[in-house]
């Protein structure tokens, strides 16, 4: 039987809650892991002086995967400090951020929907490029697009919807206001896409697509777009399907991944014991697909629907089970 190095890395804030939960539903699969933790983020921050010191590239880079909870980031600027998860993306070239959103059975989830958000992961207007002028009276801030960029994630995205039922691809962008940043990416994922001819492709303008995903999402099956719109659109859709308590997502680069529910560190409800684990329980999940573990990765989908439907449920979803008896109740059903 196979076996796999994992690095936990638990980060801030109900990182420290979904996490271990994450790990006791792993455990459970009798898939052979043996797990590394490491520290970033926030509190590693605070600590160490910097959020990602270099023993946890190190441990990321000598595992199979990794699975991150979640890190906090200030809105202010803190001298030093860097956002782990972003920095991460870009120092391991992640490039592609996975982010689906299927159907679960919990209360306000739309019926039938089964997409994908692929989100370019490592520029855009996450290059973090900014200044100010004249005492901060005007402020800029850069956009990066590069064909390079924009071919890797066409390329990865048309792939992804090649092998998948539908095999519909849709490319969202603002190329009628930015036709030389959005243009680009646009025009090239195209031409990517257009070497799966398998795949249905088509162009979309970003804010029609949020609308027309509120309205009708089960017409969507995989949506491309750049780095702050995928950011936005796969919060949306995550509300599609029950919200950020379940919404899982893998950052995919050539040598290495790290998956993380979409969610961030809810200070509002951090250290209660409450959060919901399965956004991580499925980022888990996609951890073990990107593995090859592909049974064991759907039978923690269907552990945890079964869980979902029959409870019990996290306060999010209307219950009032705590994040471990909500992980012991799916790993009991695995
Ligand atoms: P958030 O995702 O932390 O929380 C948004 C809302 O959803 C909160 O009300 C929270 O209680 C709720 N929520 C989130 N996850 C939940 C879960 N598993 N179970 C139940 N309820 C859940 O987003 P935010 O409040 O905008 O940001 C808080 C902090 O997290 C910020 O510092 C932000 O920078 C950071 N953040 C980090 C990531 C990441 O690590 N990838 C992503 C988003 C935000
Ligand atoms: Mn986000």
């Amino acid at each position: 039987m196979k076996s796999y190095k994992i690095c936990l890395i638990e980060g801030d804030g109900i990182g420290h809650e979904v996490i271990p939960a994450a790990r006791l539903v792993l455990e459970a699969t009798g898939v052979r892991l043996e797990f590394v933790e490491a520290q970033a983020g926030w509190e590693t921050f605070e600590r160490t002086g910097t959020s990602v010191p270099e023993a946890t590239l190190e441990t990321i880079k000598h595992t199979d995967a990794t699975l991150f909870g979640a890190a906090t980031s200030p809105t202010r600027k803190v001298p030093g400090f860097f956002g782990a998860i972003r920095y991460l993306r870009r120092k391991l070239d992640l490039f592609a951020n996975v982010r689906p959103a299927k159907h679960h059975p919990v209360p306000g989830s739309r019926p039938r929907v089964d997409l994908v958000v692929v989100r370019e992961n490592t520029e855009g207007l996450y290059v973090e490029q900014e200044r100010s002028y004249l005492d901060g009276e005007i402020a800029i801030a850069d956009t990066v697009i590069t064909r390079r960029a924009s071919a890797r994630i066409g390329e990865y995205a048309a792939r992804l919807a090649a092998s998948r039922p539908r095999k519909q691809l849709h490319v969202a962008h603002k190329a009628n206001v930015l036709p030389v940043t959005q243009g680009l990416f646009m025009n090239t994922v195209l031409a990517e896409a257009a070497k799966f001819p398998e795949v249905k492709t088509q162009d979309i303008i970003i804010d029609n697509c949020a609308m027309q995903l509120v309205r009708n999402p089960e017409r969507f099956d995989v949506i491309v777009t750049t780095n702050l719109f995928g950011d936005i659109l796969s919060d949306l859709t995550a509300g599609l399907v029950g919200g950020l308590g379940i919404a899982a997502s893998g950052n995919i680069g050539k040598e290495h991944a790290v998956f993380e529910p979409v969610h961030g560190s809810a200070p509002d409800i951090a250290g209660k014991g409450i959060a919901n684990p399965t956004a991580a329980i499925l980022s888990a999940a996609m951890m073990l697909e990107y593995l090859g573990e592909s049974t064991a990765a759907q039978r923690i989908e269907r552990a945890v629907d079964q869980v979902l439907a029959e409870g019990p449920r996290t306060p999010d979803l209307g219950g009032s089970a705590t994040t471990l008896e909500f992980a012991q109740a799916v790993a009991k059903a695995l």
